[in-house]
């Protein structure tokens, strides 16, 4: 457009031109001259024009750019370049305020040292600032010393005259910082247009600036709660890692310590009156703890409450230990000067994991209790039992082989079958409540050797032969060449006659049982497989728990107390082996068990004797 119309202008000069050569009348010339000079202004006026043009278009060019980063630092950097070649400045600088007060600080600056920007030569440009701020619209002075709002500043008159140039950074009407520039006189005054351009470019700028600030902050809080996120894992791992009481206690005072920056930290436990708080872990030299009495009557409340010292002493921090709407204790952090809000909320979300840890512990500590109480008590119902059991079997035994003197009627020996049968069955749950006792206690022996395992197979059938054959069921027995095992013969025998005699006692009449040894991997497997009732696939996820039996009729036809398979599985487990079945309910079950190859075979001749 601009270019056009100079174009339209030269030709009109020249024409004008052109005109003025010729012989004219006096009025025509003055009419003439009058329209050369209104073109000259025109001219003029069109050439201001561009000028303003193109600052302007430099100024929408440079702030185009600053969206470019969302660095703060790159962004204020960018902006300052940008000023001082916009404005032809010799120097300058931009400050903001900082969040959440009213303070400036300097943020960058170009020639010009912070040193400089304290000292007296800048009192003008802090009364500058200070009324931009102020008012909230840009200031020029072009000649400070003589500007009635500054000229009685003393170091106007002592050091450099300068002019001055400085525009507020406003975002939506809300000032959060200024630009400055100035120049001394004699390198160049600044005017109004000056500060126009500047507080356009100043408007752009700001927006910048905020976004960069924006995303910055966004950044940080970002990054403090993915911190956050992985000390919480850490200490979750770390309190799942042990089930420890003084453990997990430590942990919690440490963390706490560590996540707050404070001095000590300090658990107070309640026991069954949450009034009776007692210091349950810290140190009680040093920093001296809380008393009791001052933390119990923030227990319960839902958040950590900060307590400071009326005599100006350590600030308390007391979190309420809590689960399900129980309140157990209090975890009490000290600092010197006080704690953050995102201390006190790191403290809340590491009290709910400490409490969680701590009720799982005291669980399992009861549990623990419980279980040794059970195994204590198992241990001397069956030393009790066996005693009377041992003599009425024998007993019973001497009346049947005529020992006892008078002839057994043949009454009086199916009674005396009925008593042993009965006394055999008790003396079958008193073997396995002893060696569950024996391995709950972990004083279970085991008599190692190198064995057959074949021949340990052959022993548990020979006992078990008659009955199988009694119910008309088949025996297959698959026997593969196979290593010899170092384990104990005589928990080898429990585990298969549990096995084999489950299978036939959960197999129907002339049902099958296939037993097969093979070799798998480093460890000789056993398979006992029948073709009996089989187990629901709920039934199955409660198998070899203890003194557990299937509600089916035909297993509650058979005598059994649900002890076989828990104690079979340990045993199992002691051997190093491992246990498992698979099964469908009405087709039969297949149970298998693994025991490790011996370290130093002996040959399989021998394992397979
Ligand atoms: P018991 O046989 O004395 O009941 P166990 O611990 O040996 O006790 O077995 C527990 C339960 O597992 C049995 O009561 C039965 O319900 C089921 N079970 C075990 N072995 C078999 C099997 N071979 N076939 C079907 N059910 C079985």
């Amino acid at each position: 457009m601009q270019k056009q119309a100079h174009q339209h202008l030269k030709t009109l000069n020249e024409a004008l031109d052109q005109l003025a050569k010729c012989t004219l009348p006096v009025d025509t010339r003055g009419a003439l001259l009058t329209a050369r000079q209104r073109l000259q202004q025109f001219e003029r006026s069109l050439e201001d024009d561009s000028g303003e043009q193109d600052s302007l278009a430099a100024v929408y060019t440079v702030a185009q750019s600053l969206g470019a980063t969302l660095d703060l630092d790159e962004v204020l950097n960018n902006v300052m370049d940008a000023v001082i070649e916009l404005m032809g400045a010799e120097r300058g600088f931009l400050m903001l305020i900082e969040g959440g007060t009213d303070q400036l600080s300097l943020r960058a600056a170009r020639n010009i040292a912070q040193e400089t920007l304290d000292a007296d030569d800048m009192e003008v440009s802090r009364t500058v600032i200070q009324s931009v701020v102020a008012g909230g619209e840009g200031v020029v002075t072009t000649d400070a010393q003589t500007d009635p709002r500054f000229a009685a500043q003393e170091s106007v008159v002592f050091y450099n005259l300068r002019s001055v140039l400085c525009a507020p950074l406003k975002v939506r009407g809300r000032i959060i910082g200024v630009i400055y520039v100035d120049n001394r006189a004699k390198s160049g005054i600044f005017g109004k247009d000056d500060l126009e351009l500047l507080s356009v470019f100043a408007a752009q700028a700001a927006v910048a600036i905020e976004n960069a600030r924006l995303y910055t902050q966004t950044d940080q809080a970002l990054a403090a709660r993915v911190k956050e996120l992985e000390t919480l894992s850490q200490i979750d791992h770390d309190l799942a890692a042990r089930l420890d009481f003084e453990h997990v206690l430590g942990l919690a005072r440490e963390w706490a310590t560590r996540g707050t920056g404070g001095l000590e930290s300090w658990v107070f436990l309640s026991g069954e009156d949450v009034n009776t708080l007692m210091l349950a872990d810290g140190p009680r030299t040093g920093i001296t703890p809380p008393h009791a009495r001052g933390v119990a009557p923030h227990l319960g409340k839902p958040h950590p409450q900060v307590l400071s010292s009326p005599d100006g002493g350590n600030v308390h921090l007391i979190a309420s230990l809590s689960q399900a709407g129980k309140t157990m204790g209090a975890l009490v952090i000290s600092h010197e000067k006080g704690f953050s809000e995102e201390s006190i909320q790191f403290i809340q979300r590491l009290a709910s994991r400490a409490a969680t840890s701590i009720a799982n512990n005291r669980l399992y500590q009861a549990v623990e209790q419980a279980n040794r109480a059970k195994s204590q008590f198992l241990a001397i119902v069956t030393h009790e039992l066996r005693i009377p059991l041992t003599s009425i079997k024998g007993y019973t035994d001497l009346i049947l082989g005529g020992s006892a003197g008078a002839e057994v009627t043949e009454l009086q020996e199916q009674f005396l079958g009925v008593i042993r049968k009965n006394v055999n069955r008790m003396a079958d749950l008193i073997a396995d409540l002893a060696d569950i006792s024996r391995i709950e206690r972990g004083i279970l022996k085991l008599d190692v050797e190198d064995i057959s395992l074949l021949k340990c197979l052959q022993e548990t059938l020979d006992s078990l032969r008659h009955k199988i054959e009694e119910r008309n069921q088949t025996l297959v027995v698959k026997k593969a060449d196979i290593p010899p095992v170092e384990t104990d013969p005589k928990r080898v025998i429990q585990i298969l006659t549990n096995l084999v005699s489950n299978a036939w006692k959960y197999t129907p009449d002339g049902g099958m049982i296939t037993i097969s040894v093979i070799e798998h991997q480093d460890t000789v497997r056993i398979n006992v497989q029948d073709t009996g009732i089989g187990i629901s696939p709920g039934d199955q996820a409660k198998l070899f728990s203890q003194f557990f039996r299937s509600e089916d009729q035909a297993v509650r036809d058979q005598n059994g107390w649900g002890l076989g398979l828990s104690v079979t599985k340990q045993l199992v487990e002691m051997l190093g082996g491992e246990i498992g079945f698979e099964s469908q309910l009405g087709e039969g079950s297949t149970f298998w068990f693994t025991l490790p190859v011996a370290v130093s075979p002996n040959g399989r001749a021998n394992a397979n004797g």
